[in-house]
């Protein structure tokens, strides 16, 4: 069992959910993070922390966020670990709207 990263990061990559992981599992490219499944230990911390709803209890991902499961795993594989908070992207805000949320 893992916790996986889904595309409502792209383009935020808020960082609120690497501050609170106790085994650093989070890596990220320019767009967005990813979870480490070999690392996380599935303590759900994250999940209350992201500001667009992006994560999710591999059991719990819906049938169209799927893929994202093996994409966690291979990207985080190659990927350098992002353990500290750092400000949003500059497309944050106005992508946390489009998909609904405060920004
Ligand atoms: S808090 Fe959410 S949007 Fe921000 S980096 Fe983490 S998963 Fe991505
Ligand atoms: S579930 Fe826990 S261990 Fe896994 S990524 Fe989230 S905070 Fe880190």
């Amino acid at each position: 069992m893992t916790f996986v990263v889904t595309e409502n990061c792209q383009r935020c990559r808020y960082t609120d959910c690497v501050a609170v992981c106790p085994v650093d599992c989070f890596h990220g490219d320019a767009e967005m993070l990813y979870i480490d499944p070999a690392q996380c230990i599935d303590c759900g911390a994250c999940v209350p922390e992201c500001p667009v709803e992006a994560i999710y209890e591999e059991g719990l991902l819906p049938a169209d966020l799927g893929s994202w499961l093996t994409i966690n795993a291979e990207r985080s594989r190659v990927l350098p670990v992002v353990n500290r908070k750092s400000e949003p992207l500059g497309t944050a805000e106005e992508r946390a709207r489009a998909l609904g949320f405060s920004g």
